[in-house]
């Protein structure tokens, strides 16, 4: 049986368990063990006992499994979207793509389980090297809950095919697609003990895996604070650390830009998950020859955005995943009005009322002329709420893009490729986008520089992270 493991005492229910409830509608799903300590403790044993031999399979074996999996996530998409959907909030049509997403990263996985990176290096009369690469051990994924399903397969993929066990602590506000998941590797063929969830708070949990010294990697998505609360925590253990924090992503649209492509691609950069995505557009730069007509033309997107239950048909917008995130973005909204920091355009306030009570809806929302020492262009806005500038030229749109302490993503919308080259030398961010942002495939690393983040995600960056070289030297 692959270990799901959590609280289980029942004798005091609120205390040991974590009821997951419909952002949208505030309705009671499921429940999950709130774990503590020993249970992650309890995990690991149980990892440590799989480690032997998950390592001795072939690399082709393991991926046979994950290719298994992506094809049971094919197969039920459709109900997984559903868990996913009811218990994050997203639209039915985004928590679809979610999962798919989801099944491409292990096929990707699978298919370069083939491709083998040990090499072999000959030093002629000295003697000759084979340099392999080996799992690290025990490796831990903490996730958030914005995209729980596409980030639980950007660590367990190229973490299982290294030949890793694992322990997964998903938020809590969104467990119940993991756990579904998990189970579908179990059925897949995964051995009892290579992936091991463990619900509950991130304080008990969460800190437990990151103390842990049989854990020796961590990789961990999340708040920039949290990232260095653990950061701090691992510090002097040796642990090694993927983190992949928040972002303020910037998007330039130059004169030249074909605008109605760049007004879907900010509607789409911004507004997609409810804006609740690290490498959303965040801060929206215009050159000042198309500000008005590109401003009015998304005003009027803004305005046509659909918000409501994610279940049903039309709907562009869910709500926000917590009253703790709509607090967050509403307050940010209220100080820029207080402070006269910016024009509201379009939206701009919570939505309540019969047809949005109790659920945590929030309207999407315009904001122009923004003020440079607003909350919204220093902080992390992850929600739907989009301030845009316009700019002189280039240069001046440059500067305020790299007027950040984040550096996840960025893109130009431009067709001049002396434009595009000038930006990606010059823009602070692990990925420039040209004429799209926010698209992911499995295929190329994904990361942030600067306060966004260490290490990289997906292609096979992502796999070699998740094992060390090992070197023989044949002196002979
Ligand atoms: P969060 O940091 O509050 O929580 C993330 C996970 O960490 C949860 O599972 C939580 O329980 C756990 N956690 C909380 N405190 C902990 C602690 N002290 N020790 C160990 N674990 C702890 O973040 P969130 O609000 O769930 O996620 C939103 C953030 O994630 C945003 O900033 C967003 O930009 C970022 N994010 C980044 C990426 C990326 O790839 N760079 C992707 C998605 C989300």
């Amino acid at each position: 049986m692959l270990m799901r493991i959590g609280g289980t005492d029942t004798a005091g229910i609120d205390e040991y368990w974590i009821e997951v409830k419909n952002p949208a509608t505030g309705t009671f799903i499921d429940r999950v063990p709130s774990g503590t300590s020993e249970d992650v403790a309890r995990a690991v044993e149980a990892a440590d006992a799989a480690t032997g031999g998950w390592k001795k399979k072939t690399m082709r074996e393991r991926g046979m499994i994950l290719f298994h999996a992506a094809a049971l996530v094919r197969e039920q998409h459709k109900d997984i979207a559903q868990v996913l959907t009811e218990e994050q909030g997203k639209p039915l049509r985004e928590a679809i793509d979610e999962v798919r997403g989801f099944a491409n990263i292990l096929e990707y996985y699978a298919g370069i389980s083939a491709r083998s990176s040990d090499e072999t290096i000959r030093l002629g009369t000295s003697g000759d090297c084979m340099v392999v690469h080996e799992p690290i051990g025990i490796c831990a994924a903490i996730i958030p809950w914005n995209m729980p399903v596409i980030i639980m397969g950007w660590k367990i993929g190229p973490a299982l095919l290294a030949g890793n066990t694992m322990l997964l602590k998903p938020a809590s506000t969104t467990p119940l697609s993991g756990l579904k998941l998990a189970t579908i590797l179990e059925k897949a063929g995964l051995p009892p003990g290579v992936l091991n969830i463990v619900t509950g708070s991130g304080e008990s949990v969460g800190e437990a895996i990151v103390r842990h010294p049989l854990i020796r990697k961590v990789s961990f998505t999340g708040d920039c604070s949290t990232g260095k609360k653990i950061q701090a925590m691992a510090s002097g253990t040796g642990k090694e650390l993927t983190l992949e924090l928040g972002g303020s992503d910037p998007m330039i649209v130059m004169d030249d830009a074909d605008i109605d492509r760049a007004v879907e691609g900010a509607i789409r950069g911004r507004f997609y998950n409810t804006g609740q995505t690290c490498t959303a557009v965040k801060r929206l730069y215009v050159h000042d020859k198309i500000a008005d007509a590109f401003v009015k033309k998304l005003q009027k997107r803004v305005e046509s955005l659909k918000v409501g239950n994610g279940l049903e048909p039309g709907i562009d917008l869910g709500p926000m995943n917590s009253a703790g995130q709509r607090e967050r973005i509403a307050g940010m909204v209220t100080d820029l009005i207080d402070k006269a920091e910016g024009a509201i355009l379009a939206g701009g306030c919570s939505l309540t009322g019969p047809m949005f009570d109790p659920g945590y809806f929030y309207s999407p929302t315009l904001v122009s002329d923004v003020r440079p020492g607003s909350r919204l262009l220093n902080e992390e806005i992850f929600g739907p709420v989009l301030p845009v500038m316009s700019v002189p030229d280039l240069e001046t749109a440059i500067r305020e893009a790299n007027r950040s302490r984040y550096g996840l993503g960025a893109s130009v919308w431009t067709n001049n490729l002396a434009t595009t080259k000038q930006v990606f030398d010059q823009v602070h961010a692990g990925i420039i986008w040209v004429n799209r942002h926010l698209t992911v495939p499995p295929e190329i690393p994904f990361g942030g520089i600067n306060e966004s983040g260490i290490g990289r995600e997906n292609g096979s960056r992502a796999l070699e992270s998740y094992s060390r070289t090992k070197t023989l030297f044949l002196g002979w």
